[in-house]
Protein backbone atom coordinates (compact mmCIF):
# COMPACT_ATOMS: atom_id res chain seq x y z
CA UNK A 1 0.00 0.00 0.00
CA UNK A 2 0.78 3.59 -0.81
CA UNK A 3 1.74 5.82 2.34
CA UNK A 4 -1.01 7.23 2.44
CA UNK A 5 -3.13 4.55 1.96
CA UNK A 6 -1.42 3.57 5.00
CA UNK A 7 -1.62 6.12 7.24
CA UNK A 8 -5.23 7.35 6.36
CA UNK A 9 -7.04 5.43 4.00
CA UNK A 10 -10.29 7.41 4.07
CA UNK A 11 -8.28 10.20 2.99
CA UNK A 12 -6.69 8.62 0.15
CA UNK A 13 -10.33 6.89 -0.91
CA UNK A 14 -11.81 10.54 -1.20
CA UNK A 15 -9.13 11.95 -3.04
CA UNK A 16 -8.99 8.74 -5.42
CA UNK A 17 -12.56 9.29 -6.14
CA UNK A 18 -12.36 13.35 -6.73
CA UNK A 19 -9.41 12.99 -8.74
CA UNK A 20 -10.70 10.56 -10.97
CA UNK A 21 -13.82 12.93 -11.12
CA UNK A 22 -16.44 9.90 -10.18
CA UNK A 23 -18.91 12.12 -7.74
CA UNK A 24 -19.61 15.41 -6.46
CA UNK A 25 -20.86 16.57 -2.81
CA UNK A 26 -24.05 18.39 -2.32
CA UNK A 27 -25.55 20.30 0.51
CA UNK A 28 -27.80 17.15 1.09
CA UNK A 29 -27.00 14.64 4.05
CA UNK A 30 -25.35 11.75 2.89
CA UNK A 31 -26.17 11.85 -0.95
CA UNK A 32 -24.00 12.33 -3.71
CA UNK A 33 -23.99 13.47 -7.76
CA UNK A 34 -22.82 10.35 -9.55
CA UNK A 35 -20.54 12.49 -12.64
CA UNK A 36 -20.69 10.76 -15.62
CA UNK A 37 -17.35 8.93 -14.90
CA UNK A 38 -19.03 7.49 -11.84
CA UNK A 39 -22.21 6.67 -13.08
CA UNK A 40 -20.92 4.67 -16.19
CA UNK A 41 -19.49 2.57 -14.20
CA UNK A 42 -22.59 1.58 -12.72
CA UNK A 43 -24.42 1.67 -16.08
CA UNK A 44 -21.61 -1.17 -16.95
CA UNK A 45 -23.04 -3.03 -13.69
CA UNK A 46 -26.52 -2.88 -14.94
CA UNK A 47 -25.37 -4.04 -18.32
CA UNK A 48 -23.29 -7.13 -17.29
CA UNK A 49 -25.92 -8.07 -14.58
CA UNK A 50 -28.92 -7.64 -17.37
CA UNK A 51 -27.28 -10.27 -19.20
CA UNK A 52 -27.44 -12.16 -16.28
CA UNK A 53 -31.31 -11.41 -15.34
CA UNK A 54 -32.22 -12.08 -19.11
CA UNK A 55 -30.63 -15.44 -19.39
CA UNK A 56 -32.92 -16.57 -16.40
CA UNK A 57 -36.16 -15.27 -17.79
CA UNK A 58 -35.85 -12.27 -15.27
CA UNK A 59 -37.32 -8.95 -16.83
CA UNK A 60 -37.08 -5.55 -15.61
CA UNK A 61 -40.39 -3.34 -14.37
CA UNK A 62 -40.56 -0.59 -12.31
CA UNK A 63 -42.98 0.69 -9.14
CA UNK A 64 -43.31 3.51 -7.69
CA UNK A 65 -41.16 4.84 -4.81
CA UNK A 66 -43.74 6.12 -2.55
CA UNK A 67 -44.67 3.37 -0.17
CA UNK A 68 -48.03 3.60 2.15
CA UNK A 69 -47.29 3.56 5.73
CA UNK A 70 -49.72 0.82 6.25
CA UNK A 71 -47.89 -1.71 3.46
CA UNK A 72 -45.25 -1.54 5.83
CA UNK A 73 -47.39 -1.93 9.05
CA UNK A 74 -47.76 -5.41 7.61
CA UNK A 75 -44.61 -7.29 8.48
CA UNK A 76 -43.87 -6.42 12.05
CA UNK A 77 -40.05 -7.63 11.85
CA UNK A 78 -39.34 -5.67 8.32
CA UNK A 79 -40.98 -1.91 9.43
CA UNK A 80 -38.78 -2.66 12.98
CA UNK A 81 -35.67 -3.68 11.18
CA UNK A 82 -36.23 -0.33 8.67
CA UNK A 83 -38.08 2.42 10.92
CA UNK A 84 -34.82 3.64 12.25
CA UNK A 85 -33.48 4.53 8.71
CA UNK A 86 -37.23 5.94 6.81
CA UNK A 87 -37.79 8.98 5.96
CA UNK A 88 -41.40 9.60 5.71
CA UNK A 89 -43.50 12.14 2.95
CA UNK A 90 -46.70 13.88 5.55
CA UNK A 91 -47.42 16.35 3.84
CA UNK A 92 -48.19 18.08 -0.01
CA UNK A 93 -48.18 21.80 0.20
CA UNK A 94 -50.22 23.03 3.43
CA UNK A 95 -52.06 19.68 3.14
CA UNK A 96 -51.62 17.01 5.53
CA UNK A 97 -51.68 13.49 3.83
CA UNK A 98 -54.63 11.24 5.36
CA UNK A 99 -51.57 8.85 5.53
CA UNK A 100 -47.77 9.05 5.13
CA UNK A 101 -45.73 7.67 2.77
CA UNK A 102 -42.17 6.43 3.15
CA UNK A 103 -39.46 6.92 0.70
CA UNK A 104 -38.62 3.08 -0.27
CA UNK A 105 -35.69 1.28 1.34
CA UNK A 106 -36.72 -1.66 -0.40
CA UNK A 107 -39.68 -2.50 -2.27
CA UNK A 108 -40.71 -6.22 -0.48
CA UNK A 109 -44.06 -4.42 0.89
CA UNK A 110 -44.65 -2.84 -2.04
CA UNK A 111 -44.00 -5.88 -4.96
CA UNK A 112 -45.60 -8.07 -2.01
CA UNK A 113 -48.94 -5.80 -2.50
CA UNK A 114 -48.66 -6.30 -6.57
CA UNK A 115 -47.82 -10.10 -6.10
CA UNK A 116 -50.88 -10.64 -4.50
CA UNK A 117 -52.90 -9.83 -7.05
CA UNK A 118 -51.00 -10.83 -10.05
CA UNK A 119 -50.12 -14.34 -8.66
CA UNK A 120 -53.09 -16.12 -8.90
CA UNK A 121 -52.52 -20.57 -9.95
CA UNK A 122 -49.97 -22.48 -9.86
CA UNK A 123 -49.23 -21.72 -13.66
CA UNK A 124 -48.10 -18.26 -12.43
CA UNK A 125 -45.29 -19.32 -10.99
CA UNK A 126 -42.54 -18.99 -10.64
CA UNK A 127 -43.27 -15.30 -10.63
CA UNK A 128 -39.77 -13.35 -11.37
CA UNK A 129 -38.90 -9.46 -11.70
CA UNK A 130 -35.98 -7.38 -11.01
CA UNK A 131 -35.93 -3.63 -10.51
CA UNK A 132 -33.25 -1.05 -10.61
CA UNK A 133 -34.28 2.01 -8.77
CA UNK A 134 -32.98 4.53 -5.97
CA UNK A 135 -33.71 3.60 -2.50
CA UNK A 136 -33.14 5.91 0.36
CA UNK A 137 -32.31 4.94 4.32
CA UNK A 138 -30.94 7.48 6.28
CA UNK A 139 -27.99 6.28 7.66
CA UNK A 140 -25.63 7.90 10.71
CA UNK A 141 -22.45 7.53 9.02
CA UNK A 142 -22.09 7.62 4.86
CA UNK A 143 -18.98 7.31 3.25
CA UNK A 144 -19.32 8.25 -0.93
CA UNK A 145 -20.17 4.95 -2.59
CA UNK A 146 -19.87 2.79 0.11
CA UNK A 147 -22.85 4.07 2.14
CA UNK A 148 -25.04 6.65 1.04
CA UNK A 149 -28.45 7.99 2.36
CA UNK A 150 -29.91 7.72 -1.12
CA UNK A 151 -28.01 5.06 -3.35
CA UNK A 152 -28.98 2.84 -6.38
CA UNK A 153 -29.02 -0.74 -7.01
CA UNK A 154 -30.73 -3.67 -8.19
CA UNK A 155 -33.64 -5.49 -6.43
CA UNK A 156 -35.01 -8.87 -7.41
CA UNK A 157 -38.17 -10.48 -6.35
CA UNK A 158 -39.04 -14.07 -7.09
CA UNK A 159 -41.82 -16.04 -5.63
CA UNK A 160 -41.98 -19.72 -6.01
CA UNK A 161 -44.39 -22.57 -5.71
CA UNK A 162 -41.84 -24.59 -3.35
CA UNK A 163 -39.51 -24.10 -0.10
CA UNK A 164 -36.71 -25.87 -2.67
CA UNK A 165 -37.11 -23.59 -5.83
CA UNK A 166 -37.13 -20.39 -3.70
CA UNK A 167 -34.08 -21.71 -2.16
CA UNK A 168 -32.21 -22.33 -5.24
CA UNK A 169 -32.86 -18.97 -6.71
CA UNK A 170 -31.35 -17.62 -3.52
CA UNK A 171 -28.14 -19.10 -4.14
CA UNK A 172 -28.02 -18.91 -7.81
CA UNK A 173 -27.84 -15.33 -7.73
CA UNK A 174 -25.44 -15.25 -4.63
CA UNK A 175 -23.45 -17.30 -7.64
CA UNK A 176 -24.14 -14.58 -10.37
CA UNK A 177 -22.94 -12.10 -7.55
CA UNK A 178 -19.87 -13.98 -7.27
CA UNK A 179 -19.47 -13.99 -11.08
CA UNK A 180 -20.00 -10.16 -11.74
CA UNK A 181 -17.70 -9.17 -8.34
CA UNK A 182 -15.28 -11.60 -9.09
CA UNK A 183 -14.81 -11.75 -12.94
CA UNK A 184 -15.96 -8.25 -13.90
CA UNK A 185 -14.75 -6.27 -10.99
CA UNK A 186 -11.96 -8.63 -10.14
CA UNK A 187 -12.98 -8.63 -6.41
CA UNK A 188 -12.43 -12.24 -4.39
CA UNK A 189 -15.81 -12.92 -2.47
CA UNK A 190 -16.01 -14.47 0.57
CA UNK A 191 -19.60 -16.52 0.12
CA UNK A 192 -21.90 -17.61 3.46
CA UNK A 193 -24.65 -17.38 5.42
CA UNK A 194 -25.29 -14.38 7.64
CA UNK A 195 -26.36 -15.18 11.75
CA UNK A 196 -29.39 -13.89 12.31
CA UNK A 197 -28.69 -10.70 14.14
CA UNK A 198 -27.54 -9.40 10.22
CA UNK A 199 -30.25 -11.09 8.52
CA UNK A 200 -32.23 -8.67 6.51
CA UNK A 201 -35.08 -7.92 8.58
CA UNK A 202 -37.90 -10.18 7.49
CA UNK A 203 -36.16 -12.91 6.30
CA UNK A 204 -35.61 -16.79 6.92
CA UNK A 205 -32.27 -16.73 5.83
CA UNK A 206 -29.50 -14.15 4.44
CA UNK A 207 -26.79 -15.04 2.33
CA UNK A 208 -23.47 -12.49 1.53
CA UNK A 209 -20.79 -11.66 -0.59
CA UNK A 210 -18.29 -10.60 1.27
CA UNK A 211 -15.10 -8.90 0.32
CA UNK A 212 -11.95 -7.33 1.62
CA UNK A 213 -10.28 -4.14 0.84
CA UNK A 214 -6.78 -3.42 0.62
CA UNK A 215 -7.13 -2.18 4.33
CA UNK A 216 -8.29 -5.25 5.65
CA UNK A 217 -11.72 -3.74 5.95
CA UNK A 218 -14.62 -6.26 4.99
CA UNK A 219 -17.69 -4.49 2.68
CA UNK A 220 -20.89 -6.79 2.31
CA UNK A 221 -20.59 -6.50 -1.57
CA UNK A 222 -24.20 -8.18 -2.10
CA UNK A 223 -27.14 -10.00 -0.34
CA UNK A 224 -29.47 -12.55 -1.39
CA UNK A 225 -32.35 -12.97 0.88
CA UNK A 226 -34.85 -16.21 1.37
CA UNK A 227 -38.05 -14.73 3.13
CA UNK A 228 -39.57 -18.45 3.26
CA UNK A 229 -43.61 -17.43 3.75
CA UNK A 230 -43.01 -14.79 5.75
CA UNK A 231 -44.29 -11.74 2.77
CA UNK A 232 -46.72 -14.21 1.42
CA UNK A 233 -48.70 -14.35 4.70
CA UNK A 234 -48.30 -10.64 5.18
CA UNK A 235 -49.72 -10.25 1.85
CA UNK A 236 -51.49 -12.70 1.54
CA UNK A 237 -49.62 -13.94 -1.84
CA UNK A 238 -51.71 -16.92 -2.36
CA UNK A 239 -52.17 -19.55 -5.84
CA UNK A 240 -54.19 -22.51 -6.67
CA UNK A 241 -52.52 -25.19 -6.63
CA UNK A 242 -52.51 -28.53 -8.99
CA UNK A 243 -53.98 -30.42 -6.07
CA UNK A 244 -56.99 -27.94 -5.89
CA UNK A 245 -55.90 -25.80 -2.72
CA UNK A 246 -54.67 -22.23 -2.09
CA UNK A 247 -51.10 -22.17 -0.74
CA UNK A 248 -48.81 -19.83 0.04
CA UNK A 249 -45.66 -18.42 -2.21
CA UNK A 250 -41.97 -19.19 -0.91
CA UNK A 251 -40.73 -15.49 -1.90
CA UNK A 252 -36.81 -14.44 -2.24
CA UNK A 253 -35.14 -10.73 -2.70
CA UNK A 254 -32.12 -9.61 -3.25
CA UNK A 255 -29.72 -6.72 -4.14
CA UNK A 256 -26.54 -5.10 -5.17
CA UNK A 257 -25.82 -1.53 -5.08
CA UNK A 258 -23.13 1.43 -6.21
CA UNK A 259 -21.69 0.11 -2.96
CA UNK A 260 -19.74 -1.92 -5.52
CA UNK A 261 -17.97 1.36 -7.37
CA UNK A 262 -16.76 2.13 -3.74
CA UNK A 263 -15.48 -1.40 -3.07
CA UNK A 264 -13.60 -1.85 -6.63
CA UNK A 265 -11.42 1.05 -5.98
CA UNK A 266 -10.81 0.39 -2.13
CA UNK A 267 -9.63 -3.07 -3.71
CA UNK A 268 -7.22 -1.43 -6.81
CA UNK A 269 -6.25 1.50 -6.09
CA UNK A 270 -3.21 2.69 -5.43
CA UNK A 271 -0.86 5.73 -4.69
CA UNK A 272 -1.68 7.09 -8.46
CA UNK A 273 -5.33 6.97 -8.04
CA UNK A 274 -7.88 4.51 -9.35
CA UNK A 275 -6.89 1.25 -10.99
CA UNK A 276 -10.04 -0.45 -12.71
CA UNK A 277 -10.06 -3.46 -14.47
CA UNK A 278 -10.10 -3.69 -18.10
CA UNK A 279 -13.78 -5.49 -18.68
CA UNK A 280 -15.10 -2.55 -16.74
CA UNK A 281 -12.96 0.14 -17.43
CA UNK A 282 -15.12 2.94 -19.56
CA UNK A 283 -11.73 3.63 -22.02
CA UNK A 284 -9.50 0.76 -21.59
CA UNK A 285 -6.55 2.04 -24.09
CA UNK A 286 -5.44 5.75 -24.05
CA UNK A 287 -3.28 6.56 -27.22
CA UNK A 288 -0.98 9.55 -26.35
CA UNK A 289 1.35 10.88 -29.25
CA UNK A 290 4.54 11.73 -27.67
CA UNK A 291 7.94 14.13 -28.60
CA UNK A 292 7.22 17.04 -31.41
CA UNK A 293 4.08 15.12 -33.36
CA UNK A 294 2.66 18.22 -33.91
CA UNK A 295 5.46 18.54 -36.67
CA UNK A 296 4.90 14.95 -38.23
CA UNK A 297 1.38 14.25 -39.25
CA UNK A 298 2.38 10.52 -40.02
CA UNK A 299 2.38 10.18 -35.97
CA UNK A 300 -1.55 10.95 -35.84
CA UNK A 301 -2.08 8.79 -38.92
CA UNK A 302 -0.57 6.01 -37.75
CA UNK A 303 -2.49 6.09 -33.89
CA UNK A 304 -5.83 6.89 -35.75
CA UNK A 305 -5.09 3.12 -37.44
CA UNK A 306 -4.20 1.87 -34.81
CA UNK A 307 -7.38 3.12 -33.13
CA UNK A 308 -9.78 2.11 -36.14
CA UNK A 309 -8.04 -1.35 -35.60
CA UNK A 310 -8.56 -1.78 -31.98
CA UNK A 311 -12.39 -0.33 -31.87
CA UNK A 312 -12.70 -3.35 -35.19
CA UNK A 313 -11.41 -5.82 -31.87
CA UNK A 314 -14.48 -3.97 -29.41
CA UNK A 315 -11.75 -2.20 -27.67
CA UNK A 316 -12.78 1.20 -25.82
CA UNK A 317 -9.57 3.68 -26.61
CA UNK A 318 -9.24 6.75 -27.64
CA UNK A 319 -6.44 8.99 -28.92
CA UNK A 320 -5.12 12.11 -26.42
CA UNK A 321 -4.25 14.58 -28.65
CA UNK A 322 -4.77 17.56 -26.36
CA UNK A 323 -1.63 20.26 -26.17
CA UNK A 324 -0.99 19.27 -22.20
CA UNK A 325 2.29 17.96 -22.22
CA UNK A 326 2.47 14.21 -22.51
CA UNK A 327 3.78 14.05 -18.72
CA UNK A 328 0.53 15.54 -17.67
CA UNK A 329 -1.75 13.10 -19.35
CA UNK A 330 0.00 9.77 -18.40
CA UNK A 331 -0.61 11.41 -15.03
CA UNK A 332 -4.14 12.29 -15.70
CA UNK A 333 -5.34 9.08 -17.39
CA UNK A 334 -3.91 6.92 -14.51
CA UNK A 335 -5.93 8.62 -12.15
CA UNK A 336 -8.63 8.20 -13.90
CA UNK A 337 -7.39 4.41 -13.65
CA UNK A 338 -7.43 3.62 -17.35
CA UNK A 339 -5.90 0.52 -17.51
CA UNK A 340 -3.48 0.90 -20.28
CA UNK A 341 -1.82 3.41 -22.34
CA UNK A 342 0.58 3.59 -25.56
CA UNK A 343 3.05 6.22 -26.09
CA UNK A 344 3.84 6.80 -30.11
CA UNK A 345 6.37 9.75 -30.77
CA UNK A 346 8.84 9.93 -33.58
CA UNK A 347 11.86 7.60 -32.47
CA UNK A 348 9.02 5.00 -32.76
CA UNK A 349 7.77 5.30 -35.88
CA UNK A 350 10.97 4.91 -37.31
CA UNK A 351 11.34 2.04 -35.16
CA UNK A 352 8.12 0.25 -36.07
CA UNK A 353 7.24 -0.12 -32.16
CA UNK A 354 5.18 1.63 -29.85
CA UNK A 355 5.66 1.66 -25.90
CA UNK A 356 2.80 0.25 -23.90
CA UNK A 357 2.16 0.79 -20.12
CA UNK A 358 0.07 -1.12 -17.87
CA UNK A 359 -1.58 1.00 -15.27
CA UNK A 360 -0.87 -1.64 -12.28
CA UNK A 361 2.69 -2.20 -13.60
CA UNK A 362 5.89 0.00 -13.27
CA UNK A 363 7.45 -0.52 -15.68
CA UNK A 364 7.07 -0.15 -19.42
CA UNK A 365 7.06 -2.31 -22.75
CA UNK A 366 8.59 -1.65 -26.30
CA UNK A 367 6.42 -3.73 -28.87
CA UNK A 368 6.38 -3.76 -32.64
CA UNK A 369 3.58 -2.08 -34.28
CA UNK A 370 3.22 -5.81 -36.14
CA UNK A 371 0.08 -7.44 -34.50
CA UNK A 372 0.22 -4.47 -31.87
CA UNK A 373 -3.83 -4.62 -31.86
CA UNK A 374 -3.47 -8.25 -30.62
CA UNK A 375 -0.41 -7.72 -28.05
CA UNK A 376 -3.15 -4.78 -26.79
CA UNK A 377 -6.27 -7.21 -26.34
CA UNK A 378 -4.08 -10.02 -25.01
CA UNK A 379 -2.12 -7.65 -21.83
CA UNK A 380 -5.85 -6.53 -21.01
CA UNK A 381 -6.86 -9.76 -20.75
CA UNK A 382 -3.97 -11.00 -18.65
CA UNK A 383 -4.49 -7.32 -16.74
CA UNK A 384 -8.08 -8.73 -15.79
CA UNK A 385 -6.73 -11.72 -14.59
CA UNK A 386 -3.49 -10.62 -12.69
CA UNK A 387 -6.03 -7.90 -10.78
CA UNK A 388 -7.84 -10.43 -8.91
CA UNK A 389 -4.99 -13.04 -8.32
CA UNK A 390 -3.28 -9.82 -6.82
CA UNK A 391 -6.30 -8.95 -4.50
CA UNK A 392 -6.84 -13.41 -3.91
CA UNK A 393 -2.90 -12.98 -2.28
CA UNK A 394 -3.51 -9.88 -0.24
CA UNK A 395 -6.71 -11.43 1.34
CA UNK A 396 -4.18 -14.25 1.97
CA UNK A 397 -1.69 -12.65 3.42
CA UNK A 398 -4.79 -10.87 5.90
CA UNK A 399 -6.41 -13.55 6.95
CA UNK A 400 -5.54 -14.78 10.03
CA UNK A 401 -7.05 -18.80 11.56
CA UNK A 402 -5.51 -19.23 15.21
CA UNK A 403 -7.23 -16.57 17.08
CA UNK A 404 -9.04 -18.64 20.15
CA UNK A 405 -10.14 -16.62 22.51
CA UNK A 406 -11.21 -12.47 22.95
CA UNK A 407 -7.75 -11.90 24.60
CA UNK A 408 -5.68 -13.28 22.08
CA UNK A 409 -7.80 -11.14 19.32
CA UNK A 410 -7.18 -8.24 21.07
CA UNK A 411 -3.97 -8.67 21.25
CA UNK A 412 -3.82 -9.43 17.63
CA UNK A 413 -5.34 -6.23 16.73
CA UNK A 414 -2.84 -4.16 19.07
CA UNK A 415 0.35 -5.85 17.56
CA UNK A 416 -1.05 -5.06 14.44
CA UNK A 417 -2.00 -1.55 15.37
CA UNK A 418 1.81 -0.87 16.65
CA UNK A 419 2.81 -2.63 13.26
CA UNK A 420 0.41 0.08 11.23
CA UNK A 421 -1.09 -3.16 9.87
CA UNK A 422 -4.31 -4.31 9.03
CA UNK A 423 -5.98 -7.03 11.34
CA UNK A 424 -7.84 -8.27 8.50
CA UNK A 425 -10.27 -11.51 8.69
CA UNK A 426 -10.05 -13.39 11.80
CA UNK A 427 -11.63 -17.30 11.17
CA UNK A 428 -13.39 -18.11 14.55
CA UNK A 429 -15.25 -20.80 16.53
CA UNK A 430 -19.10 -19.36 17.57
CA UNK A 431 -21.31 -21.04 19.74
CA UNK A 432 -24.39 -19.44 18.16
CA UNK A 433 -24.87 -17.09 20.66
CA UNK A 434 -25.93 -13.58 20.31
CA UNK A 435 -24.30 -12.92 23.44
CA UNK A 436 -20.68 -14.18 21.78
CA UNK A 437 -21.39 -12.01 18.66
CA UNK A 438 -22.49 -8.93 21.05
CA UNK A 439 -19.69 -9.14 23.14
CA UNK A 440 -16.80 -9.26 20.36
CA UNK A 441 -18.73 -6.47 18.98
CA UNK A 442 -18.58 -4.29 21.87
CA UNK A 443 -14.92 -5.29 22.54
CA UNK A 444 -12.82 -4.96 19.38
CA UNK A 445 -15.31 -3.26 16.93
CA UNK A 446 -15.63 -6.78 14.74
CA UNK A 447 -18.23 -7.90 13.37
CA UNK A 448 -19.87 -11.13 12.58
CA UNK A 449 -19.58 -11.19 8.34
CA UNK A 450 -20.98 -14.67 7.12
CA UNK A 451 -20.71 -18.21 8.14
CA UNK A 452 -18.50 -19.64 5.18
CA UNK A 453 -20.04 -22.23 3.02
CA UNK A 454 -16.41 -23.76 2.81
CA UNK A 455 -14.64 -22.61 5.41
CA UNK A 456 -10.88 -23.30 5.11
CA UNK A 457 -10.65 -24.84 8.51
CA UNK A 458 -13.04 -25.85 11.16
CA UNK A 459 -12.97 -24.10 14.41
CA UNK A 460 -13.86 -25.96 17.29
CA UNK A 461 -14.35 -23.41 20.33
CA UNK A 462 -16.08 -20.59 20.69
CA UNK A 463 -13.94 -17.52 21.12
CA UNK A 464 -15.55 -15.89 23.89
CA UNK A 465 -17.68 -18.64 26.08
CA UNK A 466 -14.90 -21.43 25.23
CA UNK A 467 -17.88 -23.87 24.93
CA UNK A 468 -17.85 -25.62 21.63
CA UNK A 469 -18.72 -23.76 18.51
CA UNK A 470 -21.65 -24.44 16.63
CA UNK A 471 -20.21 -22.71 13.42
CA UNK A 472 -16.92 -21.47 11.88
CA UNK A 473 -17.53 -17.79 11.42
CA UNK A 474 -15.09 -14.56 9.56
CA UNK A 475 -15.23 -11.59 11.28
CA UNK A 476 -13.97 -8.06 10.87
CA UNK A 477 -14.12 -4.57 10.83
CA UNK A 478 -16.30 -3.06 8.36
CA UNK A 479 -17.29 -0.03 6.30
P1 LIG B 1 -30.13 -5.24 1.79
O1 LIG B 1 -31.44 -4.99 1.14
O2 LIG B 1 -30.07 -4.58 3.14
O3 LIG B 1 -29.73 -6.67 1.84
O4 LIG B 1 -29.05 -4.48 0.90
C1 LIG B 1 -28.65 -4.96 -0.34
C2 LIG B 1 -27.27 -4.46 -0.67
O5 LIG B 1 -27.29 -3.04 -0.82
C3 LIG B 1 -26.27 -4.70 0.47
O6 LIG B 1 -25.70 -5.96 0.39
C4 LIG B 1 -25.26 -3.60 0.27
O7 LIG B 1 -24.26 -4.03 -0.62
C5 LIG B 1 -26.08 -2.49 -0.37
N1 LIG B 1 -26.36 -1.40 0.57
C6 LIG B 1 -27.05 -1.45 1.74
N2 LIG B 1 -27.11 -0.23 2.32
C7 LIG B 1 -26.44 0.62 1.51
C8 LIG B 1 -26.13 2.03 1.54
N3 LIG B 1 -26.55 2.82 2.53
N4 LIG B 1 -25.41 2.56 0.52
C9 LIG B 1 -25.00 1.79 -0.50
N5 LIG B 1 -25.25 0.46 -0.58
C10 LIG B 1 -25.96 -0.12 0.39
Amino acid sequence: MSDLQKTDFSKWYIQTIQNADLMSYLPVRGCIIFKPDGYELWERIQQRFNAYLKSQGIRNAYFPMLIPKHFFEKEEEHIEGFAPELPWMTQVGDEKLEEPYALRPTSETMIGNAFSDWIQSYRDLPYEINQWANVFRWEKKTLPFMRTSEFLWQEGHTAHASEEDARKRTLSVLDAYTDLIENFLDIPVYKGQKTPSERFAGAVDTYSAESMMRDGKAVQAGTSHYLGNNFAESFDIKYLDKDNQMKYVFTTSWGISTRLIGAMIMEHGDENGLVLPPAIAPTQVVLIPVGPWQKNPEIMEKLTTIEESLKAKDIRVQIDDTDSSPGYKFNDWEQKGVPMHVEFGPRDLKNDSAVIKMRDLDDKESVSLDGIEDKIADELKVMQKRLLESARARNKANEYYDIDTLDDLKKHIETKKEANETPGFVLIGWDGTAETEAKIKEETGFTTRNIPFNPPMEKKVDIVSGKPAKYTVWIARAY
